[in-house]
C-alpha cells in the first residue's frame, strides 16, 4: 500500500494529508511538483495549502527515521490539531509492512506526553490509531501495542521515587492488563531465606521494601525459555558512598532495566508468542542510613560466594548477580539476558549511539545484535574477562565487586556479572545507562525517560521463537 488512512479514536472529520518522501534538504521530487507541492523542509511539517503536507523522511530509509518521521508528524498534528490522515510514501519509498508499522509507531509513541499524578498508577491519555481498512487496522494495532510497551516503560521512569518505589512498582504492574502473564513477588522475607545476599544489601539502608517482582509467559507450545533481568533501583543515592548533588535528581531513572522488561512482557504477552519468556525485575532501593551496607562489607550471593563491598554504588551488578543466579536455578533458561543503567562508563565510551552489550555466545549477541537494529535500539558489542577480572581479586572474600577507579567500568561489571553465569548458560548483557534519558537527537524520544530496551527485547523474543536450537 502507498497510502493509508487513519484516524484517532474520536477523530474529527477533516481529513489532512501528508506524502512522506527522502531526498536531499530543500530537493522536492518532480512526482511531488507534479502533485502541486511546492516546497519542503527536513524534520518539520509545513501547511502547502489544500491540507496537504511534505514531510521529509531523510536518507536512508531505516527504523529510526521511519520512527522520528511519525512523531514528527504527531507534533505536526498537535500544532494543526489535525485528527484524520492520509499517508502516503512517495513512490520511491518502499512501501512494506515494516515500513508502514515504524511509522504508525512513531506517530503513535509520538503524541504521548508523561503527565505527573500523585499515585504509581501507570496512564496513558493518548488516543490509540485505528483505521476503517482491515488491513491498515492491523498495522495500527501493531503500533499501538508496541507503543504502549514503550509507555509502561516510560511512566514507571519518570514517576518519582517518593511514588514509585519497589512496592508501588509491583502495584502498578500488577493493574496492566495482561492477558495470561502469571505474576509472583518475593519479598525481604523470602529473599532472606532464598540467600539474596547481594540484592538485599543494596536495599538495607531504605525504610523501602526490596521485591523481586517474575512475570512468567509460558504458553503451551514453547519450545525455548528466555529469561529476562530488569535491574530496578527505584532510587539510588549511591548510599555512603554517595553520588554528588548534580543530576542526582535523574537517578530516579535507574530502575531503566527493569521498565524495559515490564514493557516488553506487555507486548510477548499480547502477541502470545510461542516462547517462555520469564521477566524477572530486582526492585530496591538505594539509600544512606545508619543500616546502609558500608565499604568493606562482605556479603554472601545467592550463589554462595562471598563479595567485598568496595563502592556501594556499584549496587546494580550486586542486583543482577542475585537475580540472575536465582533464574539460572529455578528455570534453567535456555538464554539469559540482564538489561540494567548500570555504568556511566558505557556512555563514556560509546556515547548515545550504541547500548554496550557484552555476553558469551556468538549466535545469541548475533540476535540480541540484529532485534536491537531492526526496532532502532542499537547495540555494540564489549568485552569482559581477561584483564578485568584481575580488578575483581579480593584479600578478604572470592571477588570484590568492582575497583576504586573507573577505568573499564563497564567491562569490569560485566565480568563481575558473568562470574554468575553458570557454565553452558547462553548469557547476554546490556548497560544502558546512557541510553535512558538525554536522547535529543531522535524525535521519538520526549523529555524524560526513553525506556530504551522494550523493543529489542520484544523482537529478541520473536526472533528466538522462530530459531530451531
Ligand atoms: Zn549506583
Amino acid at each position: 500500500m502507498q497510502s493509508i488512512d487513519i484516524y484517532r479514536a474520536n477523530g474529527a472529520n477533516e481529513r489532512q494529508q501528508v506524502i512522506l518522501f527522502a531526498a536531499a534538504e530543500d530537493q522536492l521530487p518532480a512526482t511531488l511538483q507534479n502533485a502541486g507541492l511546492q516546497r519542503a523542509a527536513v524534520g518539520v511539517l509545513y501547511p502547502l495549502g489544500d491540507s496537504r503536507f511534505a514531510l521529509n523522511i531523510g536518507t536512508p530509509l531505516t527504523p529510526a527515521a521511519l520512527q522520528d518521521a511519525g512523531a514528527a508528524i504527531a507534533a505536526g498534528q498537535k500544532d494543526y490539531g489535525l485528527q484524520q490522515l492520509r499517508l502516503t510514501l512517495a513512490p520511491e519509498l518502499p512501501a512494506d509492512a515494516e515500513n508502514w508499522r515504524w511509522l504508525l509507531f512513531g506517530l503513535r509513541l509520538g503524541a504521548y506526553r508523561y503527565q505527573h499524578h500523585a499515585s504509581a498508577t501507570l496512564t496513558d491519555p493518548t488516543l490509540p490509531l485505528a483505521s476503517q481498512d482491515a488491513a491498515t487496522q492491523a498495522l495500527c494495532d501493531w503500533a499501538n501495542l508496541h507503543a504502549e510497551g514503550v509507555i509502561i516503560g516510560r511512566e514507571l521512569m519518570n514517576k518519582p521515587a517518593n511514588i514509585l518505589y519497589p512496592e508501588s512498582f509491583v502495584e502498578a504492574v500488577a493493574q496492566l492488563p495482561f492477558r495470561h502473564l502469571r505474576q509472583e513477588v518475593l519479598g525481604d522475607e523470602q529473599m532472606a531465606e532464598l540467600g539474596f545476599g547481594g540484592l538485599l544489601g543494596v536495599g538495607q539502608g531504605s525504610a523501602r521494601a526490596s521485591q523481586l517482582l517474575i512475570l512468567d509467559h509460558h504458553p503451551a507450545n514453547a519450545r525455548h525459555t528466555l529469561a529476562l533481568v530488569g535491574k530496578g533501583v527505584t532510587f539510588d543515592s549511591g548510599g555512603i558512598s554517595i553520588k554528588g548533588a548534580a543530576r542526582m535528581s535523574t537517578m530516579k531513572f535507574d530502575m531503566g532495566g527493569a521498565a524495559a522488561v515490564v514493557g516488553a512482557m506487555r507486548i510477548i504477552d499480547a502477541l502470545q508468542l510461542p516462547i517462555r519468556v520469564i521477566g524477572l525485575c530486582g526492585l530496591v532501593e538505594n539509600m544512606p542510613s545508619s543500616r546502609a551496607q558500608r565499604p568493606g562489607d562482605v556479603v554472601t550471593m545467592h550463589s554462595g560466594k562471598s563479595v567485598e563491598i568496595i563502592s556501594t554504588d556499584a549496587e546494580g551488578r550486586m542486583v543482577l548477580a542475585d537475580v540472575i543466579s536465582y533464574a539460572q536455578q529455578r528455570f534453567q533458561p535456555d538464554y539469559l539476558l540482564d538489561i540494567a543503567t548500570l555504568t556511566g562508563g558505557a556512555g563514556v565510551a560509546l556515547g548515545k549511539e550504541y547500548a554496550a552489550m557484552m555476553g558469551n555466545d556468538e549466535a545469541f549477541l548475533a540476535q540480541v545484535t540484529q532485534a536491537g537494529q531492526v526496532s532502532a535500539e542499537p547495540v555494540w558489542p564489549m568485552p569482559h574477562g581477561g584483564w578485568y577480572r584481575g580488578v575483581l581479586k579480593s584479600e578478604f572474600a572470592d571477588y570484590r565487586h568492582g575497583g576504586e577507579d573507573p577505568h573499564g567500568s563497564p567491562c569490569v561489571a560485566a565480568t563481575f556479572i558473568s562470574e554468575f553465569v553458570q557454565p553452558g548458560q547462553r548469557w547476554a548483557h546490556l548497560d544502558i545507562a546512557a541510553m535512558s534519558t538525554d536522547m535529543p537527537h531522535r524525535k521519538l524520544y520526549a523529555n524524560g525517560a526513553s525506556s530504551f530496551g522494550v523493543l529489542l527485547l520484544a523482537r529478541l523474543s520473536s526472533l528466538l521463537a522462530e530459531t530451531e536450537h
